[in-house]
């Protein structure tokens, strides 16, 4: 079973729970962090690296000996990386989505490719379970091939935890893809609510099914609440509001590991997501 914890926006305590989760399962889990621009559940997990291995993709390199200048390689870049001047090509790595389209469309065959690294997926274990991870590298703006490296690395045949980057853009897309099942967790706010309507409605286009985790359930309003029970979604747990779990958090130690009475509650949500299947 592969189980993603996602959430519409940043610093609701997703990777509390992917990493409690993880933790409260027995043998046979692979953790995966796809949130590869700021991974951090190895803050959390402290596996011990065994492997890594560099992801590259190819970029177009111009030979401005064979070009003209003609410019169908601008034209035909929908991710404005590449731009041309009168007497030169100008090209913007952090912007290209490696598509190859316009080294197939120089008419001059004066774009290579070549190969440049987007980051790197470590391996290792932590707590008998496999971790993984991707690192971008920074300055890179376009990290789903490096997520897709990660899921590739993956094992197949082992319960699967996904932290998922925050929000619903590409990268969340690619790292949800292919999954059973999506935790979306929340908080009981304003902006919480609108980026949960968000993701739910992303999950839908997915096909995905999903259930939620109210985070700091105690502070705000009940709208997410009402939300959830209008939309018949359903509320996998709540965690209260508690200055012990976020001082634990500051010090990289897991939700399970300073309050041991949850284990029991994420098996518990664990089983309620099976009981779907
Ligand atoms: S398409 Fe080829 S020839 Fe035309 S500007 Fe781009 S690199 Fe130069
Ligand atoms: S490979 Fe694709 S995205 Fe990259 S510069 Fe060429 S056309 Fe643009």
């Amino acid at each position: 079973m592969i189980i993603s914890v996602a959430s519409g926006k940043g610093g609701t305590g997703k990777t509390t729970i992917a990493v409690s989760l993880a933790l409260s399962l027995n043998n046979n889990v692979q953790f995966l962090d796809c949130d590869v621009e700021e991974p951090n559940a190895h803050i959390f997990l402290k596996p011990k690296i065994t492997c890594t291995q560099s992801v590259n993709v190819l970029v177009p390199q111009v030979d401005e000996e064979k070009c003209t200048h003609c410019g169908k390689c601008a034209k035909v870049c929908s991710y404005n990386a590449i731009a041309v001047l009168k007497e030169k090509v100008l090209f913007f790595p952090e912007l290209c989505h490696n598509c190859g389209g316009c080294s197939l469309l120089c008419p001059e065959k004066a774009i290579k490719e070549v190969p440049r690294q987007k980051g790197i997926v470590e391996e290792g274990e932590a707590n008998s379970i496999n971790f993984l991870h991707g690192k971008l590298t920074v300055g890179e703006a376009v990290s789903p091939p490096l997520i897709r490296a990660v899921k590739k690395v993956a094992h197949k045949n082992q319960t699967t935890i996904i932290d998922v980057p925050p929000g619903t853009s590409c990268p969340v897309i690619e790292a949800v893809k292919g999954s059973d099942f999506c935790i979306l967790v929340t908080e009981p706010t304003p902006f919480g609510l609108n980026d949960l309507i968000l993701a739910v409605e992303a999950l839908r286009k997915l096909k995905i099914p999903f259930g939620v985790v109210i985070n700091r359930a105690d502070l705000g309003d009940k709208k997410v609440e009402e939300y959830c029970d209008e939309e018949k979604i359903s509320i996998l747990m709540q965690i209260p509001m508690d200055k012990e779990i976020a001082i634990a958090y500051s010090n990289g130690i897991p939700l399970v590991e300073r309050k041991p009475e949850y284990k029991e509650k994420f098996r518990e949500l664990y089983k309620e997501i099976e009981k779907q299947f």
